[in-house]
């Protein structure tokens, strides 16, 4: 798998589409089994989504081209969206300039506090003084955030155990949001998601769940497929992307579900480990 090229409109690849656990295995190949990271080039800047495990094959290829900045943006900090960082190289070498920033820590606590939890003896043997790459930044979802010039990234808080940030980018005419970790059902978070993601070409979703296994799982954080086809024909998103796979799902399971997605929203895409989608004025495409 190769990284993709700097361009003129917005662009992302999935190199994690799983939830809460890697799942590597025969029965998981074709849709991957790597937590959450996405690649998203916005015009000339590398952002990345979250550092799943997904994100230690993405640091590799970082690793073997000419250093560029990235803004590593955090969802939240569950175990399945961090469990990448140790293992991501750029972030220990001087030779990058990555901005880590997180919108759901508490205005009184460190996102790097937060993330040194992880990275400290005897859970893991480095600390994260040793991301000498790192430089951590917060904000409080909602806020827009310029990440680079003229680069801006809108936020929004979502309905999740803890918090977690959505993110919404609109660059040479085309758009993009991403709505994860995110449970639907209250009135007042799904009318602001959805004013959020108005209009946007691509919209990567939570769809952990299916409607029919839903009630099983009420206050776990997450939502459904058909919620995800529901809110897009509400605020008008051409390609919802149903993403955060459960991690029992096999490849039959989401094929499976794929046809009932497609049947029921003709521009509604699973996420893949290794798929890439390009957001332009003229056209959403998918690689
Ligand atoms: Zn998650
Ligand atoms: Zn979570």
């Amino acid at each position: 798998m190769t990284m993709i090229e700097p361009t003129d409109g917005l662009r992302l690849k999935f190199w994690g589409v799983r939830g809460s656990i890697p799942t590597p295995g025969h029965h998981t190949l074709r849709y991957g089994g790597e937590t959450t990271c996405i690649e998203v080039r916005v015009g000339p800047y590398l952002v990345i989504i979250d550092c799943g495990s997904g994100a230690r094959r993405l640091g590799w290829l970082m690793n073997q081209r000419v250093p560029e900045p990235a803004d590593l943006l955090f969802t939240h900090t569950h175990l399945d969206h961090i469990c990448g960082l140790p293992f991501f190289c750029p972030a220990y070498s001087l030779d990058f300039d990555i901005r880590v920033w997180g919108g759901h820590v508490p205005r009184d606590g460190s996102l790097e506090e937060v993330l040194a939890r992880l990275m400290s003896p005897p859970l893991f043997p480095v600390p994260t003084s040793a991301l000498r790459a790192c430089q951590f930044r917060q904000f409080l979802a909602g806020d827009s955030v310029g990440l680079r010039p003229g680069l801006v990234v809108r936020t929004l808080p979502l309905n999740h155990p803890g918090g977690a940030t959505g993110y919404r980018f609109d660059w040479g005419g085309g758009s993009l949001a991403i709505i994860t970790d995110h449970e639907h059902g209250d009135a007042k978070i799904d009318a602001a998601v959805a004013k959020f993601v108005e209009g946007v070409d691509i919209m990567v979703y939570d769809a952990t769940y299916t409607d029919e296994e839903y009630h099983r799982f009420v206050g776990w954080g997450h939502s459904t497929w058909q919620k995800a086809v529901a809110l897009a024909d509400k605020a008008g998103v051409a390609h919802p992307v149903m993403f955060h796979h459960d991690p029992a799902r096999t490849d039959e399971d989401l094929d499976r579900i794929a046809d009932r997605v497609r049947s029921r929203h003709p521009g509604a895409l699973i996420a893949r480990e290794g798929m890439e989608l390009v957001a332009s004025a003229m056209e959403v495409t998918v690689a």
